[in-house]
């Protein structure tokens, strides 16, 4: 099996271990029992096992925001096994048709922009949902009850689009449980339907998955200086643009998700240069293939205050209220995103520098 292999190269992101070092597995006990859960037990067998009535609301481990220290620990340090009770695949639209019930939620990396702490609190470890079996099943009844995809979207042409990996991702699930693993194989067989996860990490064990082009990996890219700020224990962004060629030969549908776009002073200079960057280290393969979406920073007041705890140089990026604007969510908190004029700019400026520099690059959404 190939595995990620470390250079000397300054900005490397963890490798698997180091990103990961497990020491505590807090496991619901049907979790813990169960074929998965003994999966990821047998991967780290020195773990201490910690029972839990459920997989949320972990004192030791949710809603411990601001202490910054504790919360990579955590990140590094513990997983969580759990079973996922509502099984569900919600309408999406923008980027797939349908988000997928989760197999997993919470990360190993710690993105300062990360929306996805709003369910646990901001260490978020990983959790492992292990019903995995059930999950798939739902899956596959789902995808027969929409049949064949008749009218194109900007989803996808013919398939039906579902993303697994809205609340965390799916490179990193995969170093943990082979949840990711099963759903790539459960959809090569789905002639009708398409998986798709973004992804800030490369882990090159999924080369070896055979997807047969039913599964999209849209790997996230923006500029290396505010990626080195703001995407911490990721796989650096030219590693990113390194490993597309290879996930295309290995039968990937590879896209970029260009995401967030941060608009800060130069940023379109340093746009351009990604851009370039993109396009002289892939190949034809990819480019005959590739999309875009382009994402404009969502932010959030509650996680503008952790952050100002723990890394206030990614605030100076992130909030800036003289171009942005409040607006609260459907779960009651404030977020903060570019005001209407500075966005439509913003996206005008960026999809104008793709028909300039990659005009292979379809722009499949902009939001
Ligand atoms: S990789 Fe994705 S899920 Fe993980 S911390 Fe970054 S934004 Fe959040």
């Amino acid at each position: 099996m190939t595995r990620f292999v470390p250079d000397q190269d300054p900005f490397l992101p963890p490798s698997g271990p180091r990103l990961l070092n497990v020491r505590r597995l807090w496991a619901e006990p049907d979790a813990l029992a169960s074929p998965r859960g003994r999966q990821v037990r047998a991967r780290f067998p020195d773990a201490e096992i910690v029972t839990v009535a459920s997989h949320w609301n972990i004192d030791q481990l949710h809603g411990n925001a601001g202490n910054v220290d504790r919360w990579i620990r955590v990140k590094t340090e513990d997983l969580v096994l759990g079973v996922k009770k509502s099984l569900t695949a919600r309408p999406n639209g923008r980027s797939a048709d349908w988000i997928a019930p989760s197999t997993s939620n919470g990360c190993a990396m710690a993105c300062a922009y990360c929306y996805v702490p709003r369910r646990k609190g901001y260490a978020n470890p990983i959790t492992v949902f292990t019903n995995i079996d059930k999950i798939v099943g739902y899956l596959e009844r789902h995808v027969r009850r929409q049949g064949p995809k008749t009218v194109p979207n900007q989803c996808d042409p013919h398939a039906w689009v579902y993303d697994l990996g809205e609340n965390s991702d799916c490179s990193v699930d995969a170093l943990v449980s082979d949840n990711v693993a099963d759903l790539i194989t459960a959809f090569r067989a789905w002639p009708t339907a398409k998986a798709s996860f973004a992804t800030k990490y490369v882990n090159r064990d999924l080369l070896d998955l055979d997807p047969r082009e039913r599964t999209r990996i849209r790997f996230s890219l923006m500029p290396e200086a505010d990626s080195r700020l703001l995407d911490l224990r990721s796989t650096p962004i030219r590693q990113r643009i390194a490993a597309i060629d290879d996930f295309v030969a290995a039968g990937y549908e590879v896209h970029v998700n260009f995401s967030p776009v941060v608009v800060r002073p130069g940023w379109e200079e340093d746009w351009a240069e990604l851009l370039e960057q993109l396009s002289d280290g892939t190949g034809g393969a990819f480019k005959a293939q590739a999309a875009a979406e382009i994402i404009m920073l969502t932010h959030n007041e509650q996680l503008h205050e952790v952050n100002l705890g723990w890394h206030p140089k990614s605030e100076d990026l992130l909030w800036q209220p003289p171009i942005q604007q409040a607006k609260r969510s459907q779960s009651g908190m404030w977020n903060v995103r570019y005001r209407n004029d500075v966005k439509a700019a913003g996206v005008r400026a960026l999809t104008d520098l793709i028909a300039e520099r990659t005009p292979w690059l379809t722009v499949r959404y902009a939001f």
